[in-house]
């Protein structure tokens, strides 16, 4: 037989569980690898634009800065062309100078420079009065540039204070247009210094500001031995150099072999340039930290799914075992196992009903089983599960299936009352056994019973009661007589000269003789009370209940006529045909007496009658009472005929 879907689906996921789990288990580590791999490449390309955007906004300060300165210097140099830089405007340019450096806090200092380089007006206390810059590249630049043009010079120490600086300059003209001096603003690397330092760009991060010989001017984190250093043979400078401004890239420091993202930006058009770079170990460390706490409990989640799917799988691996166990017994137990609800709708039949009932599985399912039992057997069924639903524990009962092909099976059903795990009310729970065999051997065996109780009280030659018979019966009529103080008759009956007609005939016509005389009795003997029997050999014998004397006598008349009538052939016998000599005796029982005393009575009035002449019947003395009453009075008198 299939089995059911959800047997067969259950079978499926017990076995299957662990490769689901699996599955799940790995589905999640893959979408979480995916998860950290997509968040570190959104950080790496975040930490991209910041540096690329940090590196613009430098370069973009910077700029302002190295404007601010030439601003100032546009203004002193239009002052100084038009004045003269004779030793009387000197002051008033000097002022000015003063008034400017107090204005504009991002400069370092102002100076102004006559055509050969010596400084005329000096912004930083204490300069040396014998101090010359015409070895400047920006003085060496004005002076045979003529161009109207800011010059941003390489950065360079300070003369002054010998603190590092850049230099933004402009040519002053004479009255004719000629070379007459410069004027210079100095800013100092401290400024961009504190401004990079307000960055965080991570311990090994690094924002560099150099020229474009890559001489470094200010580098944060700020050591005294970076700045005047030169980067131009490095690989993050050589990449910055050759890689557009603005467009991230990256590289491996050849110093520490940091790997590293960076942008650079150059200021305006100078040759100054802001490198920014960060370490991507330092961009990754949030990233990084996150992702320990992602796998700690994904490995917290991977473990406990683990152990729960090994407890699932062993839990169901023992169900199914289980299941299988009670599946294998049920569907191969001989009986027939049903369960279900008190009104006979089943939950579930076990296989072999349907060999038992003869129909298939779908026809006696629900209350289908009951359906084939015949009408008259139902209420068997619907009382022992009415017994049950009244709390009785177990019930059994006895009906018929009518198979399919119309046979009738005996089916014997025992029931208990059962309580399912979760059910609400209680079931009933029956074994079903075929019992046909049980009832075809019960039946022979009742017949047998019958057949051999008959035997024992009847005689085999003529089919009249025997006996042991007699014996029964005449006791029990003894006592019912005794009780109801009634008479009862006994008719001792012998066949007469029967061991000549033996002789005479022969054994077998003997007893064809006898079984004649037996009926010849028994057609004589009328009332439904009274029971004719054969007493032993050619001898019968009559019980004949509530029966005086002189009505036994008209009973054993009626014998004697019968067989005359019938005139059965006795060769050896005086009247030529079979006749019997009877002796009658009857009596009211009273305590103290037995029947054998009856029969006894009887007997002797057989023997009398023989000796008499036979062929007739002889009368105890009527008024014989067995037992301790005493007798009536009266003398017996012989009948004869
Ligand atoms: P009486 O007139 O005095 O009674 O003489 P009787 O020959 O009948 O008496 P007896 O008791 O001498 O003989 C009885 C005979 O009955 C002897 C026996 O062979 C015969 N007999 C007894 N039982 C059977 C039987 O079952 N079948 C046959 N064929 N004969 C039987
Ligand atoms: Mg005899
Ligand atoms: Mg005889």
């Amino acid at each position: 037989m299939a089995r059911p879907w959800y047997v067969r689906s259950f079978k499926a996921w017990s076995s299957n569980v662990a490769a689901i789990s699996l599955l799940c288990c790995a589905s999640l580590v893959v979408f979480d690898a995916v998860e950290l791999i997509l968040s570190r490449q959104n950080r790496l390309a975040e930490a991209g634009r910041e540096v690329a955007n940090l590196s613009a906004s430098l370069a973009q300060y910077c700029q302002e800065a190295i404007e601010t300165a030439d601003t100032a210097l546009i203004g002193l140099r239009d002052e100084a062309s038009h004045y003269g830089m004779d030793e009387g405007h000197l002051p008033v340019l000097q002022g000015l100078m003063f008034q400017q450096l107090a204005n504009l806090p991002t400069l370092h200092g102002l100076f102004l420079y006559d055509a050969q380089g010596a400084w005329l007006i000096n912004t930083v206390p204490g300069t040396p009065r014998d101090l010359n810059y015409a070895d400047r590249d920006y003085f060496q630049f004005h002076k045979h540039h003529a161009a109207d043009v800011a010059f941003v010079g390489s950065p360079v120490r300070s003369k002054s204070d010998h603190s590092w600086i850049i230099t933004v300059t402009r040519r002053i003209y004479g009255a004719d247009g000629r070379f007459a001096g410069v004027l210079d603003a100095t800013i100092s690397a401290a400024l961009f210094q504190t401004l990079f330092e307000r960055f965080d760009i991570g311990p090994h991060g690094a924002i560099t500001l150099t020229d474009s010989t890559g001489q470094i001017f200010v580098r944060e984190p700020y050591s005294e031995s970076n700045v005047g250093r030169n980067i131009a043979n490095t690989e993050a400078f050589r990449i910055a150099s050759t890689t557009p401004d603005g467009v991230i890239f990256e590289f491996v420091s050849a110093l520490d072999g940091t790997h590293r993202i960076g942008a650079a930006q150059r200021v305006g058009e100078t040759q100054l340039r802001v490198l920014v770079a960060r370490a991507e170990a330092d961009i990754l460390a949030p990233w990084w930290q996150a992702a320990r706490i992602n796998l700690l409990c994904l490995a917290i989640v991977l473990g406990v799914a683990t152990l729960l799917s090994r407890r699932v799988s062993l839990e169901l691996r023992d169900r199914a075992r289980a299941e299988g166990m009670y599946r294998l017994l049920a569907d191969n137990s001989e009986d027939a196992i049903v369960c279900g609800r008190m009104d006979g709708l089943t939950r579930y039949i076990s296989p072999s009903l349907a060999a038992i009932a003869g129909w298939p599985d779908d026809k006696l399912a629900g209350s289908g089983w009951t359906q084939i039992v015949p009408p008259e057997d139902r209420a068997a069924i619907h009382s022992a599960l009415a017994g049950l639903s009244d709390g009785e524990e177990h019930a059994a009962a006895r009906f018929r299936f009518q198979r399919q092909d119309g046979v009738l099976v005996w089916v014997e059903m025992r029931a208990r009352r059962a309580l399912a795990a979760g059910a609400g009310e209680a079931e009933f729970v029956a074994n079903l056994r075929d019992i046909s065999l049980q009832k075809q051997a019960e039946v022979a065996l009742e017949e047998a019973n019958a057949e051999l109780s008959a035997m024992s009280i009847t005689d085999a030659l003529t089919g009249i009661a025997n006996r042991r018979h007699f014996d029964q019966m005449l006791k029990r009529e003894w006592n019912r007589a005794m009780r109801t103080a009634s008479p009862l008759a006994v008719l001792m009956i012998d066949t007469d000269h029967f061991k000549s007609y033996n002789d005479l005939c022969g054994h077998p016509m003997g007893d064809q003789c006898l079984r004649e005389v037996a009926q010849a009795v028994s057609a004589s003997v009328l009332r439904a009370g009274d029971l004719v029997t054969r007493y032993g050999g050619e001898e019968f014998a009559v019980i004949l209940p509530d029966t005086i004397a002189e009505r036994a006598a008209q009973v054993a008349e009626r014998v004697l006529d019968t067989l005359r009538a019938r005139a059965i052939p006795h060769p050896g016998a005086p009247l030529g045909i079979v006749t019997v000599s009877i002796g009658v005796a009857s009596a009211i029982p009273a305590p103290g007496g037995l029947p054998g005393g009856l029969v006894e009575e009887a007997d002797l009035a057989v023997y009398r009658a023989k000796r008499a002449g036979r062929a007739r019947i002889e009368i105890a003395p009527p008024q014989f009472i067995i037992g301790a009453l005493p007798p009536i009075a009266g003398s017996g008198a012989a009948h004869r005929r």
